[in-house]
């Protein structure tokens, strides 16, 4: 199983387009946008991986069922948390 470290991230609010810092949310966690409040879910990619759903969250990391977009095929991928 690929093991990744976040990376720093920012992400467009669909709804009113502000750039939001995303590199401390959990991937695909629903945040409020803080310009104007509307739910949007997380969005991480990790190199070519694209997250999908979370499998588990455990002590060491959260696994997520990820794309390779590379390969095109389904994979389990561990992000690894930074204390
Ligand atoms: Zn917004």
């Amino acid at each position: 199983m690929p093991e990744m470290e976040p990376n720093s991230s920012s992400q467009t609010c669909p709804a009113c387009g502000a750039v939001v810092d995303v590199t401390n949310e959990e991937p695909l966690a629903r945040i409020d946008c803080p310009s104007c409040g509307e739910k949007f879910r997380v969005e991480r990619a990790f190199d070519n991986f694209e997250l999908l759903e979370t499998l588990g969250v455990g002590g060491m990391g959260s696994v997520y069922k990820a794309r390779d977009t590379r390969l095109d095929r389904f994979v389990a991928l561990k992000i690894c948390v930074r204390n």
